[in-house]
């Protein structure tokens, strides 16, 4: 089988930033898959699983409820390698149009101190995996080391 394309990253070059993975062609319109990489891969230790799972869950409920996002958020879920997340919005993209959406998203998830939305057993598959402190620590990080300050080398995947 071909490799697909997001093992042919060099993912020992690629640090946290807002990257776009892919571009899908539906029918006449276009999804667009973007890598929201929030640790460096193979070098900081990776995210566990429940601050990721709170992170999706509030994500999630973030995006789906956005005055202008909300009808083209198609998906938004982690990586099997938990250095990051996907986002696959309707519509053709690049990687700086959304930095406003994530950094609104991102301070939504730092400064959430409720209960985690879905986290109840009749919503969700695992629901005690949560971890709210953690989420907040790491959205205020990606916040401050990445989305308030980034310029072309965190949005272009590195050659
Ligand atoms: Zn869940």
């Amino acid at each position: 089988m071909e490799k697909i394309t997001s093992f042919t990253i060099d993912h020992i070059k690629l640090q946290p930033g807002v990257y776009v993975s892919r571009k899908d062609p539906v029918g006449d319109q276009t999804i667009t898959t973007f890598d929201l990489r929030m640790t460096s891969p193979n070098e900081e230790p990776v995210m566990n699983t429940a601050e990721m799972h709170t992170i999706e869950h509030l994500a999630a409920t973030f995006l789906r409820n956005h005055t202008n996002y909300g009808s083209k958020t198609i998906y938004f879920g982690p990586m099997g390698c938990r250095t990051g997340f996907y986002l696959l919005l309707a519509g053709d993209y690049e990687s700086g149009d959304i930095v406003p959406l994530m950094i609104e998203m991102f301070e939504f998830i730092r400064d959430f101190h409720d209960e985690v939305p879905g986290a109840s057993p009749k919503d969700c598959g695992n629901y005690l995996d949560m971890n709210l402190g953690m989420a907040n620590y790491l959205a205020k990080k990606y916040l401050d080391e990445v989305l308030y300050h980034i310029d072309e080398s965190r949005l272009v995947y590195p050659k």
